[in-house]
């Protein structure tokens, strides 16, 4: 049996798009048959990612902006249709111990993580026409169910992320819409390679010691592989998902 879903004449809309899980889910809905629009901060990114494949369309787009956010899915939309498929992806890991963690510094991740979620959603939403199916799905973290020390402003977002995802599915119950989130555990990603290299030079140990140190934050002990977060993304886009919604989707190598 073929468990792949195509997704031809659907519009699918990834926001942090262009690197690690979001890119990797991207080029599966892509290859699914859907049109995806990719977004970022980094517009140059974007656009050599997209000259890989006709079905990747890249958007500068900065999801902690308002109108960055609402301008840039309306124009998408324009483009492709509505967004049907909208996988709020993009955000920032940047630890800060919270008696050094500063006032600007903890609204910037809460703009970025959770503000742009929000943002993302609404503004996906409005592009739908009544009736119409669609799949919204934010990704939260293991952050979002369990404290992560040294991360109180990135454990706060994602967690809020979590409550905003369940409202939002409460409000549109037994409707065309579901709302789920996802919630990895640490996933060999930039953000992983970024925190490592931090980690190794605070800690006076080698990067290869501290990506092991992040990989006993995974309950198997283990980085996972950005694959494994999109093979979830790609059930809950199936029909087989549809009556899924409200949920957080634990991929952490066991319970959190
Ligand atoms: P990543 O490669 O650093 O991806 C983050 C993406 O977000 C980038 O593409 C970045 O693009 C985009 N982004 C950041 N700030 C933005 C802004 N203000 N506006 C628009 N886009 C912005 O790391 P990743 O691991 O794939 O992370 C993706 C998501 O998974 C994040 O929400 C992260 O918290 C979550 N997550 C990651 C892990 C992990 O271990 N890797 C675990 C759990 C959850 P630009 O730089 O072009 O803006």
């Amino acid at each position: 049996m073929d468990m792949q879903t195509d997704l031809a004449g659907r519009h699918a809309l990834v926001t942090g798009g262009g690197t690690g899980i979001g890119l990797d889910i991207a080029r599966a809905l892509a290859a699914c048959g859907a049109e995806v629009t990719i977004t970022g901060r980094d517009e140059a990114r974007l656009q050599g990612i997209a000259a890989e494949s006709d079905r990747l369309h890249a958007l500068a787009m900065d999801v902690s902006d308002e109108a960055s956010v609402r301008d840039g899915i309306a124009a998408a939309a324009k483009a492709r249709g509505p967004v049907s498929i909208c996988i709020a992806n993009a955000g920032i890991a940047e630890p800060a111990p919270f008696a050094k963690e500063s006032l600007d510094h903890w609204r910037k991740v809460l703009r970025v993580n959770l503000d742009g979620v929000f943002l993302t959603l609404q503004a996906a939403l409005a592009t739908l026409p009544p009736e119409m199916e669609a799949r919204m799905i934010a990704i939260s973290s293991i952050a979002g169910l369990r404290g992560l020390k040294y991360a109180p402003a990135y454990t706060a977002s994602k967690h809020g992320v979590i409550g905003l995802i369940r409202a939002i599915s409460e409000e549109h119950i037994g409707g065309p819409v579901t709302f789920n989130a996802v919630c990895p555990g640490y996933v060999d990603t930039p953000i992983v390679e970024r925190n490592a290299a931090e980690i190794a030079a605070r800690q006076g140990i080698s990067d290869e010691e501290a990506r092991a140190y992040l990989a006993r934050g995974n309950r198997h002990k283990k980085l996972l592989d950005a694959e494994e977060v999109t093979a979830a993304i790609l059930w809950l886009v199936s029909p087989a998902a549809r009556s899924v919604n409200g949920q957080c989707i634990q991929i952490s190598g066991g319970q959190v």
